[in-house]
């Protein structure tokens, strides 16, 4: 019997977005399927990876980079968005506030980190907590990712596992298509 090496891709995919929005919780959700309501500061340069078997040659390796309590400056090193091919940028629709961050992540986003040829980084936008209420969804949203040539958007709930596969794939697609 022979066995042929599978192809191992590794894609570094950004999680940012204010702080308490859901980022660090998405991520578990994610890499290791649980949720705690209990609130923990995350401290420090922190990932989280999952292993995909894309298809009979390959196999994905996702890395989830969590933006690990830096949120408060508003802006991250160069170094934190160094070889990402995606990011999810997340805000909490119980405080709307959060999504007015999202343009200013975004910028920080596109002017620290390109792939290459210069192409932006794709992205998608998160609308987290819709298990809480779905009610203050900003009716921007949609121009939003027109404006800025945005993938997609989810209403997402890490709480309840919903849509965060789904938007997770939508960029692990993206990164297979322009790798
Ligand atoms: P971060 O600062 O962006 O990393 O946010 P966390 O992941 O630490 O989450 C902040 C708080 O919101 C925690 O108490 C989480 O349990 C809670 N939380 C995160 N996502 C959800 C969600 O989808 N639904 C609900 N109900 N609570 C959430
Ligand atoms: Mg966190």
């Amino acid at each position: 019997l022979l066995q042929f090496r599978k192809k191992e891709l590794l894609f570094k995919i950004l999680v940012i977005g204010d702080f308490g929005v859901g980022k660090t919780s998405i991520i578990r959700r994610y890499a290791d399927g649980t949720f705690s309501s209990s609130y923990k500061i995350t401290i420090g340069a922190d990932f989280a990876i999952k292993s995909i078997s894309w298809d009979k040659n390959t196999q994905i390796n996702i890395q989830l980079w969590d933006i690990a309590g830096h949120e408060r400056f508003g802006s991250l090193t160069g170094v934190y968005y160094r070889y990402a091919v995606a990011a999810a940028i997340v805000f909490d629709l119980t405080r709307p506030e959060t999504f007015r961050s999202v343009e200013k992540w975004l910028l920080d986003l596109r002017r620290k980190v390109h792939l290459p040829g210069s192409h932006p980084v794709p992205v998608v936008i998160l609308a987290n907590k819709g298990d809480i209420t779905i009610a203050t969804l900003p009716n921007e949203i949609v121009n939003f990712c027109e404006k800025y040539n945005i993938l997609a958007w989810f209403i997402t709930s890490a709480k309840d596992n919903v849509h965060i596969d789904e938007a997770m794939l939508t960029l692990i697609n993206a990164a297979v298509d322009n790798h």
